[in-house]
């Protein structure tokens, strides 16, 4: 591709004189980063037109992928790479006497998303533009992204995330098509002319739709799809001259509703709050996306019975839910179809993807706030679990048990799982033990009626992002040996599979990650003053702080590791760097108090002359997308040790398997799969297995307290939580970590996570670990062979089988090569 370097110079310094009046020298970094990013922009736009101009003249089915959450991570590196304009670019602008790399860190991280969940949206349209899909990503632009994360005195304090502050210089306004969305009021209705029944909404309040277009742009394709997120604006209802006090009344609390509604992104992972305000995001954005996706066929179309042919909804997890009634109402009420009609069409389109099993995420709103919010909506929901309870009557005749479980309205709430799985026409999981475990246990009764509509999809993540852009050494060095086919064919890894013997790939891939090591060392010099030695094993465990991902687990560990040092200062070791980054929601204490604990253990241990530097134990503040890139490169080991069945899949495990770090994890999620690519030599499993889980809690749990008793190693690290030993001033300060492990009240309340039962297997896979390091070129093998087998977890399979089993769509090719600048 052409790329025009003094052109795109001009373009640079020609921005920073129109933005800012200013020359290249007096310009900030931030201003810098606007005027560069406006010139990609440029050409984004351009590649943009002709894909919609494509996607006009072909017509062909597109994916709207409706998600709460899109934690996109920043977009000029990103751009840049799929736009294969990197290097060229870092080049052009290191003529200028400026180094790309500080440009990319002016830009925001748009976290519009909490963790996985939402990264898997952001993976998902990356793979979808590279393969020549018409997509749109449909979600909410959050005035607030997930909160940036501070730690003081070991806690964690949250500050608002003010990401559009500067002004975010890829997004695009597009007010011609605003829609109005409705909440409140009441349903009135009458029998029209012809005998149908009419229904209207009334004395509502509502508020106006604006929606703001990013641009997605596909790997060297010339494709840009839309990310499509929506803002809440007050509708004008009212002319100054003629409103009664009843008008100014509700203009104002419009105005109001309005001003909330998009203000924050609730930053709960997996778990369910029933905030009001929360069902009002989720039918803001359904309702505003599926009146555009409705109009926008009826623009070119005229039968909406062939609706469903060129559009499909895939619904992330049970948050945009609500769409199966809104795509009923719209059809119905505004478009006239009848009930079965519409009902058809609906379940033709629509799609559910399941993201846990863990009961306390399970969606489930109470009739009187579902109703009184959404009136015509819950009407329409009524109907549908009326038809569908007929269905179970008729399949098990007299079984109100089935009743019970499989409604969608019971017992005074809407269960928004229930929904999805009837008014749909596929139910997937997102690695085969979640889906197997979907299928025989959480969602057996729904199997057992419609066992066609369930399908597993296991995740996977761009490796554009991931490798290519995070890790360039790894890159280049890939590249170098086996070509460039896997930044579109991730399976063609496997020709590294011949150099995992070879001793000299070997020292160079070791060279490479104590590259990255070093360069994360500098990042943690800089952001916590702690020095760490790059010639440790740099052993990470990044991700959301839950229970089950059971970073507890690791530190009570590193506790346990201290405790044999202290005993035993001349023994064996090898020097190790724990790596933690973790946001906790912020009203969940014990993930809060995790937190405190890892900080206060990294200050004992990382202050004590008999560790000598040994161990040491880092808490990276405000883990994110930016972080996480430079972090996955510099890996090791990569922690994977949730409780077996309860991680439904992870995406962070196959980030860390592509840039040759190795496993330490339980049979759980995705690590199956990885393990099954890689060879169980090649990783380090540990702990109990999801049955052994499943059956443990189908029999009232397990005694922690046998553990505790029979064990001395685990019976100290314990006490260590509460005799002071990591809180002097305050040694009740942990108590509650103790209790969750050891409750005396109530032993089905104590350890659900099963640490103890866990916490031996670890400690023992973790000398596994040690062993294997000191082993450097069997180490540098087994890393190599995580590199070389990690094809499979590519988006890009992902997206295919979505395509395969759910979707259908056409690709679109275009006509001429993209121009990387006119
Ligand atoms: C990949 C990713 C996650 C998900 O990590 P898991 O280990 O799968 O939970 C969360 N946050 C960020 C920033 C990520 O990049």
């Amino acid at each position: 591709m052409k790329f025009d370097k003094e052109l795109f110079k001009g373009t640079v310094l020609n921005n920073i004189k129109t933005l800012y009046r200013r020359t290249l020298e007096e310009a900030t970094e931030q201003q810098i980063f606007q005027a560069v990013s406006y010139a990609i922009k440029d050409v984004v736009v351009d590649n943009w037109m002709a894909t919609q101009k494509e996607y006009e003249k072909k017509d062909p089915k597109i994916v709207y992928y409706m998600s709460m959450e899109f934690l996109m991570g920043r977009a000029l590196g990103n751009n840049l790479i799929n736009l294969r304009a990197y290097k060229e670019v870092a080049e052009a602008l290191d003529e200028l006497g400026v180094d790309l790399n500080l440009v990319e860190d002016q830009e925001p991280d748009p976290a519009l998303g909490n963790g996985g969940l939402g990264r898997l949206a952001a993976c998902f349209l990356d793979s979808l533009a590279t393969l020549n899909y018409a997509a749109y990503g449909c979600g909410i632009r959050y005035r607030y992204g997930m909160f940036r994360q501070e730690i003081r005195d070991g806690y964690q304090v949250e500050v608002p995330d003010n990401w559009l502050a500067d002004g975010y210089p890829f997004e695009l306004r597009r007010p011609e098509y605003a829609k109005e969305v409705k909440f409140g009021g009441w349903v009135s209705s009458y029998v029209d002319e012809n005998g149908r029944t009419i229904f209207k909404q009334e004395g509502y309040q509502s508020v106006q739709a604006v929606p703001y277009d990013m641009p997605i742009v596909g790997y060297g394709n010339g494709i840009v799809n839309t990310l499509r997120i929506w803002d809440a604006q007050p509708v004008e209802c009212f002319s100054l001259d003629s409103f009664d006090k009843g008008d100014y009344q509700k203009a104002v609390e419009q105005e109001n509703l309005a001003r909330n509604i998009v203000e924050v992104l609730y930053p709960n992972d997996n778990h369910y709050a029933g905030k009001e305000l929360r069902l009002k995001q989720q039918y803001f954005f359904i309702s505003a996306s599926v009146q555009e996706a409705v109009d926008k066929y009826m623009r070119t179309h005229t039968d909406l019975h062939k609706f469903h042919e060129k559009v499909a909804f895939q619904l992330n997890d049970t948050h945009p839910t609500v769409a199966v009634a809104e795509l009923m109402r719209v059809l119905m009420d505004d478009h006239d179809l009848s009930w079965d009609e519409a009902w058809e069409i609906t379940c033709k389109t629509c799609a559910y993807t399941n993201h846990t099993i863990m009961s306390e995420a399970l969606e489930k709103w109470p009739i009187e706030l579902f109703s009184r919010l959404l009136p015509r909506i819950y009407q329409i929901v009524e109907e549908i679990n009326r038809r569908f309870v007929l269905r179970i009557q008729q399949m098990y005749p007299g079984n109100q048990e089935k009743i019970r479980k499989m409604a969608i309205i019971y017992d005074g709430q809407v269960k928004m799982a229930h929904l999805a799985i009837v008014g749909g026409h596929s139910v997937n999981g997102v690695a085969r033990l979640h889906t197997e475990i979907l299928e025989k246990q959480e969602l057996r009764d729904f199997y057992e009626m419609m066992p066609e509509k369930f399908n597993n999809k296991t995740n996977g993540i761009t490796q554009r992002r991931f490798l290519l852009h995070a890790n360039p050494l790894l890159a280049d060095w890939v590249t170098d040996h086996v070509g460039d086919e896997w930044i579109t064919d991730l399976p063609a890894l496997s020709r590294l599979r011949i150099y995992a013997d070879d001793e000299k790939a070997q020292q160079e891939f070791m060279n490479i990650k104590y590259q990255n090591k070093v360069r994360l060392a500098k990042y943690i010099r800089e952001h916590n003053g702690i020095e760490v030695d790059p010639r440790s094993i740099f052993d990470v465990q990044v991700k959301r702080l839950h229970e089950y991902k059971r970073q507890l687990m690791n530190i009570l560990h590193i506790m346990y590791l201290y405790n044999e040092l202290k005993d035993h200062p001349d023994m064996d070791f090898y020097p190790r760097t724990f790596i933690f980054g973790a946001k906790a929601a912020a009203g969940y204490r014990n993930a809060k108090l995790t937190i405190k604990l890892i900080n206060s253990v990294a200050d004992v241990i990382n202050n004590d002359p008999v560790v000598d530097g040994r161990i040491k134990v880092v808490f990276i503040e405000n883990y994110r997308v930016s972080n996480a890139e430079w972090i996955f490169a510099a890996a090791d080991v990569s922690e994977q040790i949730s409780t077996a069945s309860k991680e439904a899949s992870g995406t962070g495990n196959m980030k860390f398997m592509l840039n040759g770090a190795l496993t330490l994890g339980t049979m759980d999620g995705a690590n199956v799969e990885i393990v099954e690519e890689v060879g169980k030599k090649n990783a380090f499993i540990f702990g109990l297995s999801a049955e052994q889980v499943i059956q443990y809690e189908n029999y009232g749990g397990y005694n922690p307290m046998d553990i505790f008793n029979n064990d001395q190693d685990i019976r100290r690290v314990l006490m260590q939580l509460i005799n002071g030993t990591y809180s002097p001033q305050d040694p009740e300060l942990f108590r509650p970590l103790y209790n969750s492990l050891l409750n005396t009240q109530d032993t089905a309340k104590a350890d659900t996570y099963f640490i103890l039962a866990d916490f031996k297997s670890y400690a023992e896979a973790q000398r596994r670990v040690e062993a294997a390091y000191k082993d450097e070129k069997n180490w540098a093998k087994s890393a190599l062979l995580n590199v070389a087998c990690a094809g499979k977890f590519s988006s890009d399979r992902t997206i295919e089988e979505y395509e395969r089993d759910i979707w259908h769509q056409e690709k679109v090719i275009l006509p001429s090569k993209p121009e990387l600048s006119k």
